[in-house]
């Protein structure tokens, strides 16, 4: 009888070890749809409480965009695609209008989207006229026999079709404009992405950037780089990330979070923040990213000061957080 009972308690104490943890959402489970509006020395003072309220309202907003898709059963590609196109609009952001500027003076966009149930992914690089450049990579995704397309050649490309377009001069603000004039250290960041988990249990991430601040004619970051700054896999994770491309580019980043997961048998959690605090810090990289397993775990690991983001899980509840102490 003892040894039976002792039986009994190896065998839950072993089915509990085996059951996902939820790590990081407060309330631990099941979150559908996370939302990042990028990473950097985002603090306390040097946003006003207007500023702050602003920016968790664009968050919020992007993230009931895409719940209301996927709570109608709709994919999570759609869920990603749709809920980054307010942020891409919006000028708080650093992706599609209000993007930042390059050294040339000009608007240079960078998006990705991958379908972790497919393994698909399509990508724009330094596209200069697409109103929503995470639609743009979409269209490579599903009207092309390409991964990427860059420069002229995806402007080209995007004339065809018939997604919205703008002048250059539409994307640019004058508080990019003076960012860049004055070459503000602190202005560099500020992409968005989107990582969704659908109601078939598939993946989605997107990710849709300017880039950097004062970049070279040309430069094309992390972003719209497949395993750089945006992956999803169903077996593994949906992430995307934010940061100092170059840093995201050699570490082979957001595919690390997921490579952790497969071939080091880590939890999403576990292995996000040993891409972020382990890999990307001791290459004095900074930035951030989102990550969604198939399980409904999130995982938000950054080195910046801030990092705007957000979730909701499939009850609707959202949480959007800006700072490190949050
Ligand atoms: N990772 C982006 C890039 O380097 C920038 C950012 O996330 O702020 O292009």
């Amino acid at each position: 009888m003892h040894q039976r009972l002792l039986l009994l308690l190896s065998c839950l104490l072993a089915a509990c070890a085996s059951r996902p943890v939820q790590e990081t959402a407060p309330d631990g489970t099941d979150v559908i749809l996370a939302i990042h509006g990028g990473a950097g020395t985002i603090r306390r003072s040097k946003l006003t409480p207007e500023q702050d309220r602003a920016y968790r309202e664009a968050i919020e907003n992007a993230l009931r965009t895409g719940f209301a898709i996927l709570e109608e059963g709709g994919s999570a590609l759609d869920a990603v695609t749709e809920s980054l196109q307010p942020l891409e609009d919006s000028p708080l952001f650093n992706a599609g209008r209000g993007a930042v500027l390059t050294a040339e003076r000009r608007c240079e966009l960078d998006a990705c989207v991958m379908d972790g149930a497919t393994g698909m992914a399509g990508a724009v690089a330094g596209v200069t006229r697409v109103r929503h450049p995470v639609l743009a990579a979409r269209a490579v995704m599903e009207d092309t026999p390409h991964v990427l397309l860059a420069g002229p050649g995806a402007d080209a490309f995007l004339m065809g079709t018939g997604l919205e377009r703008m002048d250059n001069s539409w994307f640019q603000t004058q508080r990019r404009i003076d960012q860049l004039d004055e070459n503000l250290a602190d202005a560099k960041h500020g992409t968005v992405g989107a990582v969704a988990l659908d109601r078939n249990r598939h993946l989605a991430a997107a990710t849709s950037t300017g880039g950097m601040t004062a970049k070279r004619y040309g430069r094309v970051g992390d972003s719209p780089i497949v395993g750089a700054g945006t992956y999803a896999s169903d077996a593994t994770c949906a992430v995307s990330a934010t940061g100092w491309g170059e840093y995201f580019l050699r570490g082979v980043l957001a595919y690390e979070v997921a490579a952790r997961m497969r071939y080091g048998g880590q939890s999403l959690a576990a292995a996000a923040h040993g891409a972020i605090h382990g890999t990307l810090t001791e290459a004095g990289g900074t930035g951030g990213l989102i990550s969604l397993d198939a399980q409904g775990n999130v995982s938000l690991p950054f080195n910046t000061e801030g990092m705007y983001r957000g979730w909701i899980d499939s009850s609707g509840r959202i949480t959007v957080q800006i700072y490190d102490d949050e």
